[in-house]
């Protein structure tokens, strides 16, 4: 993203933003309540965007400003949105197999995009997440919410994902359940996909980030790695709280 100037009406929300990812890494976004962390996100994936009326983004090469969300999506970018989308009323087997027959239904117009990771069978979803094999018959809706932010993300792996976007997978859940999301989110990076971490959780997200970048009031005040961002306690106190 350069120089992106975003806005919701006359909302002036993402000021002069410029932020990027490198391929194969984990970046942690972070930040307050309110800083701009969802509308970037939204802004990069094309679903409910504010309006971008300055500067561009790109990805892998191609300029994906203001792109439709289903035009951004073939490009390779998935986004797990903060509310988990799941059909609670469907098995874990039925939400995935869902999952890959949207990916196969979109991948007969979309000939001419070349992906670096195409959508993952569910046998390697298991592998990844072996709590889902476990629970595969169950209804989705009864699943604890660790479990559940998983199938959100292995759901987002059914389609060729090159970059994943979590908006706050952390939330709302325990410790120990966080270090199971954690580890699936380290294995999906192994496996080459790029993530975009964001999180205000970030004592969690730093642990895991490769880089970060800090957004207050819709400007990015800090960037750098996520060692110097540990290691830089005014940062830390002035814009996280911790
Ligand atoms: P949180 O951690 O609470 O989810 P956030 O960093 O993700 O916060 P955003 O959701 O990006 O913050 O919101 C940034 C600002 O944009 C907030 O002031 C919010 O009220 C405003 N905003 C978000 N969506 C809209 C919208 N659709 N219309 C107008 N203002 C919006």
């Amino acid at each position: 993203m350069r120089n992106v100037d975003a806005y919701y009406g006359q909302s002036h929300i993402l000021r002069d933003l410029s932020l990027s990812v490198e391929e194969g890494e984990i970046c942690a976004l972070l930040g307050r309540n309110g800083a701009g962390k969802t509308t970037t996100l939204r802004t990069i994936s094309g679903a409910t965007p504010p309006e971008v009326r300055g500067g561009s983004i790109s990805f892998d090469g191609s300029d994906i400003t203001s792109m439709p969300a289903e035009d951004v999506s073939v490009r390779g970018i998935s986004l797990v949105p903060e509310e988990r989308r799941i059909f609670p009323n469907l098995t874990v087997a039925e939400n995935l197999h869902l999952a890959e027959v949207v990916n196969n239904k979109s991948n007969t117009w979309r000939r001419n995009v070349q992906f670096k990771h195409s959508g993952a069978s569910t046998e390697q979803i298991y592998d990844d997440f072996p709590r889902l094999e476990e629970r595969k018959g169950q209804k989705a809706g009864t699943l604890s919410g660790g479990e559940q932010q998983m199938l959100a993300i292995a759901r987002a792996l059914k389609q060729n994902t090159d970059l994943l976007l979590l908006d706050e997978p952390y939330e709302g859940l325990a410790p120990k359940i966080i270090e199971n999301v954690e580890s699936a989110v380290q294995r999906i990076r192994e496996a080459g996909t790029t993530i975009l971490l964001v999180e205000q959780n970030a004592a969690a997200a730093i642990k895991i980030a490769d880089s970060a970048y800090v957004i207050d009031q819709g400007q990015i005040v800090f960037d750098g790695t996520a060692e110097e961002l540990r290691a830089d306690d005014e940062t830390r106190e002035r814009y996280l709280g911790v």
